[in-house]
């Protein structure tokens, strides 16, 4: 097995007695893990789970995630991680466009689950806790044979769109594996790493920048369900953290706390700092605490990493991202992939053994995201003479709230589902808390009247609540382009700033 799946076996072989995993005090060694997924392996297989069968979690970040994970690897079997936030069809989307054929999930996703499964066509469904264990001790611990190469698809993740639905980006073995080795890299990890895993394991950075890495170098993860900043200082005193990931919400309300200037920080060496601009002012809080983070840009397709700023740029580079990862290749580019000038803006296309090889099911739309095998990552950045590039701006449109990418044209097609309302454009607005939220805009049809309030309510249930604007303005007309397509970027000059 030259996949993920074989990871907790190649290390169960070196540091079998290391903790690999610690969840709410209780810590699972590598010789467990290794146990644990391969017992896995032989339930999935008798669930009739074979090679190139999709195979879902939903649930928040516990180590039934991760033996999934790679219990699905020694299959062969594709990877689906859920996100809980997401509203039930929203959910129901994903499992059938994925053709899932086994959903584990958490005790607090049942509920959800039972609502998926008149429309849903699962073969099984198993719920963490008793169920799940019961399932395990059931099962043979002999190892699972199964030869699986590392250019088969280890991992479907959604990722949304600027147009329609979200859509599968499909990531090998040896994607992920390329992504490690980018971080170990140029990371400075050693095997006695602790990880604070407390962003969502369902989302590419977690998994990608943060534990797998770690695990691959026979380091600790410490992982927690949800982000609660005081319990993360809590784990961070405790188990004497050195690494953690997170988006700029996060560590600025890490910061925001009251004990944040008396908690003790010293055992963090590397702050991997990403998935949104990281604002100046964050820096500097953190350069307060002797503080720097490593930033990194990034993106679902490219399992994530393209460019990452290392600690000792951190203050001299401030603001940039960085440089490629050790293999990756980044190009600041016109559309027909001629590299800008410095100080230039253009476009930033990616390369690399860690981008994914397409979207799934979508022949067209894979091809469509290629130009001349580089990924078009639709972010407008800049690059100095040190060959350092500058995020300057979104091409595509996209909100970033708390780390979490809202398309506006899903919310839009949501509002416009609703009788009253003509024409709608959703945008960002900036947020000291999130970074940016969604405002909608809308055009209400001739004769009614909008209640701004109700009609964000009738959101809940179809929209997951983070993609849910937070505020609505209710407009005669929206501003159109002369060929009548709706000027975004004049309704954000208008409506941005209320
Ligand atoms: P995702 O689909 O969740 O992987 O989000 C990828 C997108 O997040 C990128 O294409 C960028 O628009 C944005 N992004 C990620 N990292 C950064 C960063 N360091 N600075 C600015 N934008 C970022
Ligand atoms: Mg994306």
């Amino acid at each position: 097995n030259e996949g993920l799946g074989s990871w907790p076996a190649r290390r169960a072989r070196k540091t079998p007695g290391r903790t690999a995993l610690l969840h709410e005090g209780a810590p699972t060694s590598y010789a467990v893990l290794h146990e644990r997924t391969t017992r896995l392996g032989h339930a999935l297989r008798a669930a009739g789970v074979r090679r190139g069968d999709r195979v879902a979690y939903l649930g928040p970040n516990h180590p039934s995630f991760l033996e999934t994970f790679f219990a699905a690897g020694l299959l062969g079997a594709v990877f689906v991680p859920l996100n809980t936030r997401l509203a039930a069809p929203e959910i129901a989307y994903q499992l059938t466009d994925s053709g899932t054929s086994v959903l584990v999930h958490s005790p607090a996703q049942a509920a959800v689950v039972d609502e998926l499964r008149g429309t849903v066509d699962l073969r099984r469904t198993v719920t963490v806790g008793p169920e799940y264990e019961e399932l395990l001790a059931a099962s043979s611990s002999d190892p699972v044979d199964e030869p699986v190469g590392s250019d088969e698809v280890g991992l479907i993740m959604y990722t949304s769109g600027t147009t329609g639905r979200p859509k599968g980006a499909m990531l090998t073995h040896a994607n992920l594996t390329w992504n490690a080795v980018n971080v170990l890299v140029d990371s400075d990890l050693t095997a006695d790493e602790v990880a604070l895993v407390s962003a969502p394991l369902f989302h590419t950075a977690a998994l990608n920048m943060l534990t797998l890495p770690v695990l691959l170098k026979g380091g600790v993860c410490v992982l927690t369900g949800s982000f609660d900043p005081d319990a993360a200082l809590d784990l961070i005193e405790e188990h004497r953290v050195t690494f953690m990931f997170g988006v700029p919400a996060m560590y600025s309300r890490l910061a925001g706390r009251p004990r944040w200037q008396q908690a003790d920080l010293s055992s963090l060496r590397t702050l991997t700092c990403g998935g949104a601009p990281v604002p100046g002012s964050l820096i500097e809080t953190y350069q307060h605490r002797g503080l720097s983070f490593l930033q990194g840009y990034g993106m679902t397709e490219a399992a994530p990493g393209a460019l990452s700023l290392d600690a000792e740029h951190a203050v001299s580079k401030a603001g940039s991202a960085g440089v490629p990862h050790f293999f990756s290749e980044v190009r600041v580019a016109r559309p027909d992939l001629t590299p800008v000038d410095v100080g230039e803006t253009g476009e930033v296309f990616v390369r690399g053994p860690h981008v994914m090889p397409g979207y799934w099911g979508l022949p067209e739309g894979s091809a469509a995201a290629f130009t001349d095998g580089w990924f078009r990552t639709g972010d407008a950045a800049r690059i100095d003479s040190d060959g350092y590039v500058t995020i300057v701006d979104r091409l595509k449109d996209m909100i970033i709230s708390g780390g979490e990418n809202i398309y506006p044209a899903e919310v839009e097609n949501a509002l416009l589902a609703h009788p009253d309302i003509a024409e709608c454009a959703v945008i960002g607005v900036p947020d000291d808390e999130w970074g940016e939220v969604g405002r909608a805009v809308v055009v209400p049809r001739e004769g009614a009247v909008l209640d701004p309030a109700k009609i964000l309510t009738s959101l809940a249930g179809r929209l997951a609540k983070y993609k849910i604007p937070k505020t609505l303005v209710v407009a005669g007309e929206l501003p159109r382009t002369a060929s009548g397509k709706l000027a975004k970027q004049q309704v954000r000059a208008r409506y941005g700033a209320l």
